[in-house]
């Protein structure tokens, strides 16, 4: 088993969507920190699980120095962001998103 991690940092600004009163309803930004583990039993043709450079493309091309509300069709909370990058990248299993320093928010998928 083959596992690449891709360490991120990304420019943003979010404002949620919330059912109390929170200072995080207005717009705001972060400079996040997005990391993405990737694995594969197999390498493909390149001899890899996933280019380094292909995960930034899918990512912080999509989301740096943009507002989320945006640019992701959801309420975007660090949870959901990391649902969502890990859907993008071809074998990810986990993504951890650090909001701010102490604040992290992980999703994994769950075992086939
Ligand atoms: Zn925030």
């Amino acid at each position: 088993m083959y596992t690449v991690i891709k360490r991120l940092e990304i420019s943003a600004a979010h404002s949620l969507q919330l059912s109390y009163p929170s200072k995080c309803t207005t717009l705001h930004g972060h400079n996040w920190i997005i990391t993405i583990y990737c694995r594969s039993h197999e390498l493909n043709a390149d001899g890899m699980v996933t280019d380094f450079s292909h995960i930034k493309e899918q990512v912080a091309g999509k989301l740096d120095h943009r507002n989320l509300n945006d640019v992701l069709p959801f309420n975007p909370t660090a949870e959901n962001i990391a649902r969502w990058v890990c859907e993008q990248v071809e074998h990810c299993y986990r993504v951890e998103v650090q909001e701010s320093e102490g604040n992290t928010a992980i999703y994994e998928k769950e075992e086939d």
